[in-house]
């Protein structure tokens, strides 16, 4: 049977590793619904004419000419704006990988998590912003939520989840970023070209400086305790720079299960794309014989703040996972337009923390998505005031 397939997100790095997947799946296996894209027209274009998808949506209106343009005299229907992504996400389909990058990305998946069907969740952001309401959403609407997150993907297919008694930690692998080694007063000179060269994944540049700060590992930590429903403290974080355990589970017995692989997006994108059956994904096979050893140690998270702020946002819990990613999103895209150093990051994180605490805002989760949204968009509003007082 036809495998009816979208993807949220399809222009960046995860959107382009599944359609790597679908362009080498077998003639019929699966079609492609709907595909999204932030302002990047032109490769939207290319690649809904290559898959021929039915609906193509552009959150920006920016370049809808240009996508309008390219499409025409196809059968290719197009929408634009932020209507247009859940049209997307609404179209019947088996299976939707959901790959923006950012709370951007929460409405959209909520969307799609309404259809109740397989969705392969890339975008961590939405569950780290909106956790329990995106549970419980999923819990309603019957939706199978297969984690794409190669760490999570990793704990999912070890994980005995009909037997959570039996589970006494998960450890999170984490490869160290690129300045694993690194000296504070390197820190303090680290430039965008530095931080955005990760020594061993290749991803979107959000996600690469995420790396590089260990905020990835800290928004990783919360998505862990909402996906698998685990408080922070049986939650582990080992750093493992050869990132090929991607990340394990500890038994009350003292048994510890884990899934290795060569660190490639798309053996777990497969994984969520084929489940409950296995499907081939081109990476590279591991060579057990030439790996020459597994070192694992713990964090520093003196040198790397972000982790320790996002493990203290996920105990204080309520919005304050909300404000972190906000602030979060405005520190990485400052320091990607080189408007604040790296070691800033995390302080304009903190200092958006310590102003929405002050305002007792972290009593209780948000209740719906507009109250999400305010609460996001006021911590946006707090770290923006933070760089410009730099
Ligand atoms: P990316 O920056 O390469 O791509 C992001 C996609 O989202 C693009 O298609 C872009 O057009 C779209 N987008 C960006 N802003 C948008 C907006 N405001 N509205 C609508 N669409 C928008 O990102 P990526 O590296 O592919 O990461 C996607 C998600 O997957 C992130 O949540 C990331 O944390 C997660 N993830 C990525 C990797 C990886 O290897 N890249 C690994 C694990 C998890
Ligand atoms: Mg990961």
């Amino acid at each position: 049977m036809t495998k009816r397939v979208t993807i949220l997100g399809s222009t960046g790095s995860i959107g382009e590793s599944t359609l790597d997947l679908v362009r080498r799946a077998k003639p019929g296996d699966i079609k492609i619904v709907s595909l999204t894209a932030n302002s990047n027209a032109k490769k939207l274009a290319a690649q809904a004419i290559e898959f021929n998808a039915e609906y193509v949506a552009l959150a920006n209106h920016k370049n809808a000419n240009v996508l309008q343009e390219a499409l025409s005299g196809t059968a290719i229907e197009v929408g634009v704006g932020p209507e247009a992504l859940i049209e997307a996400a609404t179209r019947a389909a088996d299976f939707c990988m959901a790959a923006i990058i950012g709370a951007a990305g929460l409405e959209p998946t909520l969307a799609a998590v309404d259809q109740g069907i397989h969705l392969g969740l890339a975008n961590k952001e939405c569950l780290v912003c909106a956790g329990d309401l995106f549970m419980e959403r999923v819990k309603a609407k019957g939706t199978t939520l297969l984690p794409v997150d190669s760490e999570h993907n990793a704990i999912f297919q070890v994980l005995e989840s009909d037997k959570p008694e039996g589970v006494r930690r998960l450890i999170l692998t984490a490869s160290g970023g690129p300045f694993r080694e690194a000296s504070i007063e390197t820190l303090k000179k680290v430039t965008r070209e530095d931080a955005l060269n990760h020594p061993v994944w290749s991803m979107g540049a959000k996600i690469s400086i995420d790396s590089a700060t260990l905020m990835n590992k800290g928004l990783e930590l919360i998505e862990a305790s909402y996906l698998f429903d685990r408080p922070s403290s049986e939650i582990d974080i080992l750093v493992h720079p050869q990132s090929i355990i991607h990340s394990m589970v500890e038994y009350i017995d003292g048994s510890i299960l884990a899934q290795l692989g060569s660190p490639d997006m798309r053996t777990p994108i497969a994984y969520a794309m084929g489940w409950p059956d296995r499907m081939a994904a081109p990476v590279e096979r591991l060579d057990l014989t030439k790996i020459s050893g597994l070192t694992f140690f713990e964090p520093d998270t003196q040198k790397f703040p972000s982790l320790r702020l996002a493990r203290e946002a996920l105990e204080a819990g309520g919005k304050a996972p909300c404000v972190l990613n906000a602030a979060n999103e405005i520190a990485v895209a400052a320091f990607l337009k080189e408007q604040v150093k790296f070691l800033d990051i995390p302080r304009i994180v903190e200092t958006a923390l310590d102003q929405h605490a002050k305002q007792s805002c972290f009593s209780r989760s948000p209740c719906d998505v507009a109250e999400i949204i305010s609460t996001d968009n006021e911590a946006r509003i707090t770290a923006h005031e933070h760089i410009v007082s730099l």
